[in-house]
């Protein structure tokens, strides 16, 4: 198995770079912000609590990810591996994800972290929000999203540099570009199929 975090701040391009990497390598994406979008959707008990976090920009709490993610793996036993996307987000979370998998006798083998300068991401997450339908893509909620990530989330790079899986990719340049820069590092541990 291999497995990878694609790690970054909201509008890094997580999300279109998941998509690239699971068609390219054959893994199985798993988007929280999905997960939970489709909860909400369907009206869920889960759902109709996230909500009232995800509209207001906040962290969903980690026991509710961690459940959802849980059952998520479960779900695909024979996977290539797993593309994370948007999780983990707190420390609480990555080191769940280190005992799920470890349960699986697996482990994160890399964490590729996409920079990019913060006015570009708010300019790319204002023009989402004009066409995406996403009730959190409004500027102020935007910015109380990009406070949590430097408050929450940024510090579990940290946890992943510190095991030596943490490689930084520029993620300002083109959809192409970029995804190339990715494709380097996941090279060095499977190829495409
Ligand atoms: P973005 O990366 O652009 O913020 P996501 O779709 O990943 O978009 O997340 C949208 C919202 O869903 C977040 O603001 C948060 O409320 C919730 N969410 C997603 N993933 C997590 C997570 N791993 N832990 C807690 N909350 C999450």
């Amino acid at each position: 198995m291999f497995n990878l975090v694609l790690f970054g701040p909201p509008g890094s391009g997580k999300g279109t770079q998941s998509e690239n990497i699971v068609t390219t390598y054959n893994l199985h994406h798993i988007s929280t912000g999905d997960l939970l979008r489709d909860e909400v959707s369907r009206h869920t008990p889960l759902g109709t609590e996230a909500k009232k976090y995800m509209d207001q920009g906040m962290l969903v709490p980690d026991e509710v990810v961690i459940g959802m993610i849980s059952s998520k793996i479960d779900e695909t036993p024979d996977a290539r591996g797993f593309v994370f996307d948007g999780f983990p987000r707190t420390r609480t979370q990555a080191e769940a994800l280190d005992k799920l998998l470890e349960f699986k006798q697996t482990k994160i083998h890399l964490v590729l972290s996409l920079d990019v300068p913060e006015p570009e991401l708010i300019k790319r997450l204002v023009s989402r929000g004009e066409t995406s339908g996403r009730s959190d893509d409004t500027e102020e909620v935007i910015t109380k999203r990009i406070k949590e990530y430097h408050l929450k989330t940024q510090p579990v790079a940290n946890y992943y540099f510190g095991s030596g899986k943490l490689e930084t990719v520029t993620g300002n340049h083109t959809v192409t570009d970029t995804f190339k820069a990715l494709s380097k590092q996941i090279n060095k541990y499977i190829l495409p199929i």
